[in-house]
């Protein structure tokens, strides 16, 4: 018989989702259990660098790094028109860090609050008992180990692990991710560069690419596309091409992230899902990071009061759905539906918007990144919309380009103000998913075919 392990609450994934929920968790008491099915000191290594913005550290109670896992502090962010005559800055101040030396830090505090945490400990099967989850069966290089608890969430990035192995109900979708959800990030961390060049962070959001300080004296070339490594590789190239300098190519990074309208459940009995296993992904750029950590501290919250009268069932922990679906998830929604919209915009259409007051400014572009909301001043908008119309008449603007903005804006609005309004009680949320499914599969439609359209092109 293999070995046996218990605990209140048993966290599949060491990331930095499952170890920021696991140490909060302790925090408050609680016996957690953490399991990675890599080694520990691997985690992070295929990303290297990343981003996180420093007002995330004070809001979220995490120390601010130090010595080698702090690699720069960059104080603006540039957007760039796509003919790069037009641009703005704004003030953000964000630190580019080593992603592995951080999850060990996360993984440090969490063992410090009296986490376990296991490595090469792969869950590979599900316990249960009288309808509720009570535990996962996990394979180690020793054995078999079952681990019992009151509580499994799934932190496991985007294999989603636990809840890819959940039985169909009408509660929680299953699925695994596909790929026509999924964006490859590929990166290239450059140096020796010469040409026009400017520091922090830049932005090209008519190519979803970017580059930003990389690790020593590099610079990372980024960028992210749906379908396949190739295609990611190929839109890097085109990139690469439009970018007015050269440099010396060091090495490669990437890796997938979930880029997917945000799932209608995200509980069940005896679970719960956070991170990239839920796509909480910033719509705009991928990033998931601190947007699981909003997660986190919400499920922590609703967890922690759940525990205590020891009531683990979906109705007890629907209140992690209600808070974060009202909050950041109905914000993502409006974004993740809009978004396909506005990228599928032409080079000169972008170009255009770049060029009219009101339309892309420092306000909005921080709102955006901070808040996660297009704001926009109504005086600046009414002087934009004078802007459109000779846009229109000089054809720099298509009709059908505005029309169909007009509509992904229409189709967001709807998302956002259904999940604002997502229901109290797992009672109401059958008709709730079959409202927002029906707008959803509108919205998607488009965001489908610009993608495929976009890979073919990509050969
Ligand atoms: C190239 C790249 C660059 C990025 N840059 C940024 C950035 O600058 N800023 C930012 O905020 N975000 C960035 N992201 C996104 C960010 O990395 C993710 O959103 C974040 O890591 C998600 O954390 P997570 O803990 O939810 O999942 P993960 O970090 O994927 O962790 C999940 C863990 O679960 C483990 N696991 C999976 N299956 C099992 C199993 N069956 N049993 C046990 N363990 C299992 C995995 O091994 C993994 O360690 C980037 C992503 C990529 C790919």
């Amino acid at each position: 018989m293999g070995k046996k392990l218990e605990a209140d609450v048993v966290v599949v994934g060491a990331g930095t989702s499952g170890c920021y929920f696991a140490l909060k968790l302790a925090e408050r008491g609680y016996r957690c259990v953490v399991l990675e099915k890599e080694r520990l000191e691997m985690l992070g290594s295929h990303i290297g660098p990343f981003h996180m913005e420093e007002v995330a550290f004070a809001r979220f109670g995490v120390p601010f790094p130090e010595g080698n896992e702090l690699l720069h502090v960059v104080k603006n962010s540039t957007m760039w028109s796509p003919n790069r005559n037009s641009s703005f800055q704004f003030e953000l101040k964000t630190l580019v860090m080593d992603k592995p030396s951080f999850i060990q830090r996360l993984q440090g505090y969490a063992r410090d609050s009296g986490v376990e945490v296991l490595e090469q400990a792969e869950v590979t099967g599900l316990m249960w008992e009288r309808g509720f989850l009570r535990g996962v069966r996990v394979s180690t290089p020793e054995g078999e180990l079952e681990v019992a608890a009151r509580l499994v969430v799934d932190a496991s990035g985007i294999d989603s692990a636990v809840r890819a192995l959940m039985p169909r109900t009408r509660w929680l979708e299953t699925a695994p991710i596909n790929d026509r959800d999924t964006f490859i990030v590929y990166m290239e961390p450059w140096r020796n560069i010469t040409g026009e060049f400017y520091p922090d962070i830049n932005s090209f959001p008519g190519f979803q690419g970017w580059y930003a300080p990389g690790p020593g004296d590099t610079t990372i070339v980024g960028v992210g596309m749906m379908g396949s490594a190739e295609a990611a590789k190929k839109r890097h190239d085109l990139f690469v091409e439009m970018l007015p300098f050269e440099g010396e190519v060091v090495s490669s990074t990437g890796g997938r992230v979930p880029y997917r309208r945000p799932p209608y459940s995200l509980v069940d009995n005896g679970f719960m899902v956070m991170g990239d296993a839920a796509y909480m992904n910033k719509p705009f750029s991928g990033e998931g990071v601190t947007s699981a950590f909003t997660a986190c501290v919400i499920a922590v919250d609703v967890a922690d009061r759940a525990l205590a009268v020891d009531d683990l069932s979906r109705e007890s922990l629907w209140p992690y759905n209600v808070r974060y679906f009202r909050d950041q998830g109905a914000k993502f929604a409006f974004l993740m539906s809009f978004m396909p919209a506005l990228v599928a915009v032409s080079d000169e259409e972008l170009d255009f918007f770049f060029s009219i007051p009101g339309v892309m400014t420092e306000e909005s572009s921080r709102a955006l990144q901070l808040e996660y909301e297009v704001k926009g001043d109504i005086k600046e908008s009414l002087k934009a919309v004078s802007h459109i119309i000779k846009g229109l008449a000089g054809r720099q603007l298509r009709p059908s380009t505005l029309f169909s903005l007009a509509r992904a804006g229409v189709l967001a609005g709807a998302l956002k103000n259904l999940y604002e309004r997502f229901p109290d009680h797992p009672v109401d949320f059958g008709r709730w998913m079959v409202r927002v499914d029906r707008i959803w599969s509108r919205s998607e439609r488009f965001k489908y075919e610009y993608f495929s359209s976009l890979t073919r092109e990509l050969g």
